[in-house]
């Protein structure tokens, strides 16, 4: 029975209200007054529920589809403005006792070296972070409670959050570990975390126990739960995805919805973020196995349709997706992107000669961060390296409640500019920098009231001083 306030797994995700939605979907694809009239209500940008979105998502109609893609690009720009924020992942461990199918790191792979950084490791792993420019983490190890405990991944964060070197700081770190205890939560949370990351990579139960057969990931309830023992446990900013390419993606994008739904319904708060994952190939995975892989014009319309769906939502696109795809979809509704990416353990300190890599799978962008802000820049968006809202308390349900009545631009605006400012000052390329130079002097032109006091923070960014935030 499908109950979105329910607090079992198969009950606020339910296969059948899955199935009943993707029949009323197909039956309507081309009802073009039913379309139109959820293209109304998408317009107030209020979002749709899992049942109206599935029909924009099924729409064959090439008119109604194009006016699909408008309407995430008007929603995207409203919500959004140009800003991008960048991020990147770290890798602390690959020692995983699941046996995922679609994921190099399973315990079955015994060619694939395993490695666990050390506090040192970590170090310079930070060090290199934060000479690149980065400021905001995410932390990425693979389930493991001898080799990577909870205490590991604490102790990690704690050294992360302590690294001072130069004019650097991480000053977000979130975190992407498997799913655990309400206790281990708590942890997480008084250990300053800011996002919880974890993909559901399928919703589709009986797929779900194929693709992890092995392990404690195996126990699709228990994952599919996590994000409300991470709510219990005062983590109030998730992030949720699927890897688009083990289950039908339409299956997929109602249960995507449904779970939002169901966090909103329970918490008051939908989820914080959305990614989009793909899956790549990798040490021993061959994407063309699995049969579900979709092309680049239907992941477009996915990444659209979430946009209407959950405007107040931000979505994540990492480097799996080349330049060219992730240009495609910056204008349909990614807000955070990550750059210069490593997924190897101990990747950005010392670059792996290929028996040593550990990578979690290929990637796609390779550029350097210099190089993608520069072309975020050339494409017209404003880079950002805002922490702000975690470090001043606005998570969860307040952050929401300013996104929803679009408020965040007056803070997330400046935020951006002086941030992309300590950018330019500290690592940006001299190319790089006069770009970014011109772009922060178009960008402060278009301020309201904190004009003045901008124009004043970043004379004193000039002056060495940092960290400043609205
Ligand atoms: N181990 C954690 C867990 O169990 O959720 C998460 C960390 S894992 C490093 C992050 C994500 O990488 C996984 O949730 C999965 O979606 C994704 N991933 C795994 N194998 C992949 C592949 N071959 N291509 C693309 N993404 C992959």
């Amino acid at each position: 029975m499908y109950n979105p306030k329910s607090n079992k797994a198969e009950e606020f995700i339910s296969h059948e209200e899955i199935l009943s939605t993707l029949e009323y979907a197909e039956e309507n694809k081309n009802n073009i007054p039913l379309i139109n009239e959820i293209l109304k209500k998408a317009k107030e940008a209020k979002g749709l529920s899992h049942r109206e979105a599935s029909v924009l998502l099924a729409c064959e109609n090439k008119d109604k589809i194009d006016e699909i893609f408008s309407l995430a690009e008007k929603i995207k720009q409203d919500y959004y403005g140009n800003r991008i924020v960048l991020f990147a992942p770290l890798y602390l461990s690959n020692y995983c006792v699941n046996g995922c199918i679609y994921c190099p790191y399973h315990k079955q792979n015994e060619h694939i070296p395993r490695k666990k950084l050390s506090p040192e490791e970590i170090r310079n792993e930070v060090i290199a972070l934060q000479d690149m420019g980065h400021k905001r983490l995410a932390i990425e190890a693979g389930e493991d409670p001898v080799n990577n405990p909870i205490e590991y991944i604490l102790e990690s964060i704690n050294t992360i959050y302590n690294i001072k070197h130069k004019n650097g700081a991480i000053r977000r770190v979130n975190v992407n570990i498997a799913a655990t205890t309400v206790e281990n939560y708590k942890k997480l949370h008084e250990a300053g975390i800011g996002t919880y990351i974890l993909f559901q990579e399928t919703y589709n139960k009986e797929s779900y126990e194929k693709l992890h057969p092995t392990g404690p990931k195996h126990n699709y309830a228990y994952h599919t739960e996590a994000m409300d023992r991470a709510m219990q446990g005062g983590i109030d900013d998730v992030g949720l995805g699927v890897l688009y390419g083990l289950e039908s993606y339409k299956y997929e994008f109602v249960g995507l919805l449904m779970h939002a739904e169901h966090l909103e319904a329970v918490y008051g708060v939908g989820p914080h973020t959305i990614s989009v994952p793909r899956v790549k190939k990798a040490d021993d995975i061959n994407p063309d196995e699995f049969d579900n892989g979709i092309d680049d014009d239907t992941f477009a319309k996915i990444v659209a349709c979430i946009r209407i769906a959950v405007p107040y939502t931000g979505m994540i696109i990492s480097t799996r997706e080349s330049a060219q795809c992730r240009q495609r979809v910056l204008k349909l509704g990614i807000s955070q992107i990550s750059g210069g990416s490593k997924t190897s353990v101990g990747g950005y300190f010392k670059p792996m000669a290929s028996d040593e890599d550990s990578a979690q799978f290929d990637v796609s962008d390779r550029r350097s961060l210099d190089d993608v802000i520069k072309w975020l820049m050339e494409l017209g968006y404003l880079p950002s390296f805002c922490t702000a809202c975690y470090g001043s308390g606005r998570t969860g349900d307040r952050f929401m409640e300013i996104c929803k009545s679009r408020q965040i631009s007056e803070f997330c605006h400046p935020n951006a500019i002086m941030t992309l400012k300590e950018y330019l000052n500290d690592y940006a390329s001299e190319e790089t920098k006069k770009i970014g130079e011109n772009l922060i002097n178009k960008e402060i032109l278009t301020l309201g009231g904190l004009r003045d006091k901008v124009c004043e923070n970043l004379a004193k960014i000039d002056g060495g001083q940092r960290n400043f935030k609205f």
